[in-house]
């Protein structure tokens, strides 16, 4: 008898199945491959890498390689096949596709508590399931989770812009302010080793925080994005834009002026050092609770990533910009987790229905691959009465926890994300040239100690 199918077996679902059955439960996971194929997906293999075959860096302080430095503590199934199949790619961990792909599929053939199904799944069973479908969930699974969702929070396409470390703000070149609302002031500048002093977060005077630009600038800025190199589309992915999240570069394509009618409106704002409004204005948002990170409001953009770090690095109040995650604009299909998940991935009106991967609003491979782990922890914990809690916040796997599970305040907009130190609690007092060493030292501890009290595995 099955305790829990799985639906999908890409990086999420592969890692779920195989958690879920090292804790003694029996598992049907079920693939759609070969019997139907997405349009990125071309092998009958589970844990097939659509795209590039890195899994980015294993420098145990890069956020990537935090990450995987957990996973691989927790006993990931996706990692040990990665290491395996290691071809050379400097700090990155790069595989050998077909290699790992295939050592993932034996793995979770030969394991006495795994049934591997081919076929498609168009609805929800009744008993418990994680769905692992990822970003090109195929039939009509797509539409049974969209109603169960209450109809508007499920997304087919991403549309994200850059997110910016707070401290690399130059702090003297913006002022916080809401349009129209509060009094803006100008920012103190940041003290070394106070990023979340730098982020102002306390001085109460608007939630925004506003890079204005002069006209030569924001020309200058315009003839730049029209000029850089963008992203084509894949085949399957047409651009269907909406007015609400259309790229910058499409609005820069249709006059000069747009942006600055746009996200670069400048009115209601007032620069307090000038007195007067800016031409045009790029406006922040803080992208997390402790406000070490900010997105470019309005700032989708299908840019190149290096012309991403060139083009707004002429943002004045960006110049040094340290930038956490890129923006882009593909198809994409996730859920509004926090807001409609309970805090153990679980459909809050049907808690048989767990969710892992790239559908609950993660980016990448290795992010996926933990998201399925954490959601099968938590369901065989529920299932064999044994301990499972989510892992602590300062940990890489617990701030993507939390990034997913963590409710939302007023008109945040939920979007994907890849692991970053945006996520972790600040490290305060702590010199910036030291400070990713420290919290990665922090995370390994409390990633030990969250590891050795909980009791996932079956005896
Ligand atoms: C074109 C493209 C390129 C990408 N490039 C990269 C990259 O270079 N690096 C990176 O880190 N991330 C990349 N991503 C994101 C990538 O998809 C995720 O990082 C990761 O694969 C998501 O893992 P997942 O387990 O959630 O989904 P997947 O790995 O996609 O696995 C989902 C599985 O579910 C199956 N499935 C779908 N619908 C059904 C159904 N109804 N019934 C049964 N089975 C079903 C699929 O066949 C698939 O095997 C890319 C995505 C796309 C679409």
């Amino acid at each position: 008898m099955t305790d829990v199918t799985v639906v999908g077996g890409g990086m999420a679902g592969s890692e779920a199945a195989w958690q879920l059955a090292e804790a003694g439960l029996s598992v049907s996971l079920v693939e759609m491959k070969p019997c139907a194929m997405s349009p990125a997906h071309q092998s009958p293999l589970l844990g097939e890498l659509v795209c590039s075959n890195s899994l980015r860096s294993d420098d145990p302080v890069a956020p990537a390689g935090l990450l995987k430095h957990e996973l691989r503590r927790a006993g990931s199934l996706v990692i040990a096949c990665a290491d395996q199949h290691r071809v050379p790619a400097g700090q990155a961990l790069a595989v050998e596709r077909f290699g790992f792909a295939r050592a993932i599929t034996q793995r979770l053939a030969l394991h006495p508590r795994i049934r591997i199904e081919r076929r498609r799944i168009d609805d929800l069973p009744d008993h418990p399931v994680i769905v692992a479908t990822g970003p090109l969930t195929e039939g009509a699974l797509g539409q049974v989770i969209q109603q169960e969702l209450g109809g508007d929070r499920m997304y087919f396409y991403d549309a994200i812009a850059p997110i910016v470390a707070a401290e690399s703000i130059d702090w003297d070149r913006a002022f916080r302010g809401s349009r129209w609302g509060r009094e803006s002031a100008p920012l103190d500048p940041p003290e070394e080793g106070e990023g979340e002093r730098a982020a102002g977060g306390d001085t109460g005077v608007g939630d925004y925080v506003n890079c204005p630009m002069n006209k030569v600038e924001y020309e200058a800025f315009i003839d730049a994005v029209n000029a850089g190199r963008k992203v084509l589309p894949h085949d399957f992915e047409e651009p269907r834009y909406f007015e609400s999240c259309m790229p910058i570069e499409v609005m820069a394509e249709r006059g000069p002026q747009t942006l600055r009618f746009g996200p670069m409106r400048p009115v209601g704002l007032r620069d307090p050092r000038t007195g007067h409004r800016p031409w045009a204005v790029v406006q922040l948002r803080p992208e997390n609770r402790y406000q070490t990170a900010y997105n470019l409001v309005g700032f989708q953009t299908r840019l190149a990533y290096p012309e991403q770090q060139r083009i707004f690095q002429m943002i004045p109040a960006l110049h040094r910009a340290e930038f956490l995650r890129f923006g882009s604009i593909h198809r994409n299909t996730y859920i509004d987790a926090p807001s409609r998940l309970g805090a153990h991935l679980e459909l809050r009106d049907r808690p048989n229905v767990r969710f892992a991967g790239l559908l609950t609003g993660v980016e990448g491979y290795i992010e996926s691959c933990a998201m399925g782990m954490m959601v099968a922890w938590l369901l065989a914990s529920e299932l064999t009465g044994r301990a499972a809690v989510p892992p602590p916040p300062t940990t890489m796997m617990g701030g993507l926890y939390h990034h997913v599970t963590q409710p939302r305040e007023g008109d945040y907009k939920y979007g994907p994300t890849n692991v970053n130190y945006g996520l972790l609690p600040p490290l305060p007092g702590v010199r910036k040239d030291n400070r990713k060493q420290r919290m990665a030292e922090r995370a390994n501890v409390d990633f030990d100690a969250w590891l050795s009290g909980i009791a996932v595995r079956a005896a």
